[in-house]
């Protein structure tokens, strides 16, 4: 082992640990020291990858011993107790100045109380949003790290050699903000994804069943949107998944997949949080529970016989212009996710402390990570142009295309209600739209009903003062302090 050589480790080489290790020792510069619990993953990684000069650690002290100071080490385990555990064994052995970098998918609460602890020890703490998985890990990810702004001086072009190039040659990496403000970026970031998801399964499930195209001819369909506005990974994607045939079964592969969504977690999180946050995330809430709703299989046997019209004699008049019209639809929800997903990032900068440069956080999504599209660059132009912007769906470009698209997003919703075939992200999208743009909404009727049966009060339109009726009694209005039960 040479002593100190490397500049940069990484402890945790499973899938995505090796590849970031990887990436890292095939930029010029770097040397990577590598540790895992298992010596067998380490082995392994030295072995296949000669190439890369790994400087291997069969301990923590001698993982610690191989780093140049300030020393630099991420961590790529197992998110949760696995993060703890080589924090504790990594704090024994590093010193003041040090830098522990977490590039887990940790909770970002996790990740605020990581940082306080580990800050008393003199080492900074870098919780790390990263994006991409194995293959962005691989060959660039999106970075999204927290953290102290002075360990970013040391970090920031370390992480910029590995990270994703979007098409201006600029690395997809920023400093997001302070403590969990990177892993909070990336929890929104992956329930953005969560809504995005669900939306291009919703365009399918309508398209396939208005229309009768088979899984690759919607594959063209999406091949041919991802030449214009909705041109992302995510549609690239699923032209791929609808093009693949079982080889089994010679049938198309989407069609013998069991229909029940898996998740890990992160969708939920964004949702438990805007909850908290009091920020209406309805698209994405919309695409957790529709994962929940198609994996509740003893739900979904018990109801197979509920009345409701057949969708499979539904058709449109016109096919071709139905598929238009669900292309215009997706856009209009899509952005209705991103313009929530943003209103969350808002909200949870001013809870916690961390100045956030949205623009900036787009900018690093346009490369490496599952949600890059070209749709990103407009909402960077939306904030460059308008920092304290109140809604993303307000910023010229979006308000327009909204506005284009909304005849059709309309059309759409009314079909898919008609026919009975769920669309939940399309719907929620364009009420949560109707909601945003009413002139007055019937919140006012739920007040009514808070006071009458909590006398929890209300406010009016036309005068000052916090109000309270005794609704079943004499009517008459009283002033009143808020009473909270
Ligand atoms: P993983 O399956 O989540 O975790 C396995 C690794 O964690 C192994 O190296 C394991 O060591 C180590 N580990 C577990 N408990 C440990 C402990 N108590 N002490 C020390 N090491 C421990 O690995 P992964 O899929 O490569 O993901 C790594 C991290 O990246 C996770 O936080 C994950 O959420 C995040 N992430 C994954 C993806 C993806 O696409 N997979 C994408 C983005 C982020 P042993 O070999 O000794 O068991």
């Amino acid at each position: 082992m040479t002593e100190q050589s490397a500049n940069i480790g990484v402890v945790g080489l499973a899938v995505m640990g090796s590849n970031l290790a990887r990436n890292l020792a095939s930029r010029e510069g770097n040397t990577v020291a590598v540790f895992n619990r298992s010596w067998e993953r380490t082995e392994t990684l030295i072995t296949e990858h000669p190439e890369a000069g790994f400087v291997a650690a069969k301990s923590y002290e001698e993982f610690a011993a191989s780093l140049a100071k300030p020393r630099t080490a991420i961590i790529m385990v197992q998110a949760g107790r696995g993060t703890d555990a080589v924090i504790d064994e990594l704090t024994k052995v590093f010193e003041p100045g040090d830098i522990i970098v977490d590039g887990g998918n940790a909770n970002f609460h996790d990740t605020i109380r990581r940082e306080q602890a580990v800050r008393e020890t003199g080492i900074h703490f870098v919780g790390t949003g990263i994006s991409g998985g194995e293959e962005g890990a691989l060959n660039g990810p999106s970075i999204m790290p927290g953290g102290s702004v002075e360990s970013y001086k040391t970090l920031g072009p370390i992480l910029a050699s590995i990270a994703a190039r979007a098409e201006d040659g600029e690395p997809c990496v920023t400093h997001v903000g302070t403590d969990g403000a990177g892993h909070f970026v990336k929890m929104v970031h992956n329930g953005i994804e969560y809504a995005d998801m669900q939306l291009i399964a919703e365009a399918y499930d309508l398209i396939r069943r208005g229309t009768g195209k088979t899984p690759a001819e919607i594959a063209d369909v999406f091949a041919e949107w991802n030449t214009g506005e909705l041109e992302s990974y995510l549609i690239e994607i699923t032209a791929e998944v609808l093009r693949q045939v079982d080889a089994e079964t010679g049938t198309p592969l989407v069609d013998v997949v069991l229909d029940a969504a898996g998740a890990k977690g992160t969708g939920a999180w964004t949702v438990q949080n805007a909850l908290d946050l009091g920020i209406p995330v309805s698209g994405i809430a919309e695409a957790v529970f529709a994962r929940s709703l198609s994996s509740s299989a003893k739900q979904r046997a018990a109801a197979g016989e509920l009345p409701g019209p057949d969708s499979e004699s539904w058709k449109p008049s016109d096919p071709e212009a139905f598929i238009e019209d669900v292309r215009q639809a997706l856009l209009a929800s899509k952005i209705i996710a991103y313009s929530q997903g943003f209103d969350a990032i808002i909200a949870g900068a001013e809870q916690f402390g961390w100045d956030i440069k949205k623009g900036d956080i787009a900018k690093i999504w346009r490369a490496g990570c599952i949600i890059r599209a070209r749709f990103l660059g407009h909402i960077t132009d939306a904030y460059a142009t308008q920092p304290d912007l109140v809604a993303l769906v307000l910023a010229p470009y979006f308000r327009d295309a909204v506005s284009a698209a909304q005849g059709a997003w309309r059309r759409v919703v009314i079909a898919a209600a008609e026919a009975g075939i769920p669309a939940p992200a399309f719907s929620s999208s364009l009420s949560y739209y109707d909601g945003l743009r009413a002139k007055r909404l019937p919140a006012a009727l739920v007040q009514g009903q808070r006071d009458f049966f909590g006398a929890h009060t209300y406010k009016r339109i036309d005068k000052d003062g916090i109000f309270h009726t005794l609704w079943s009694g004499d009517r008459s209005e009283i002033e009143t302090e808020p009473s909270w039960h």
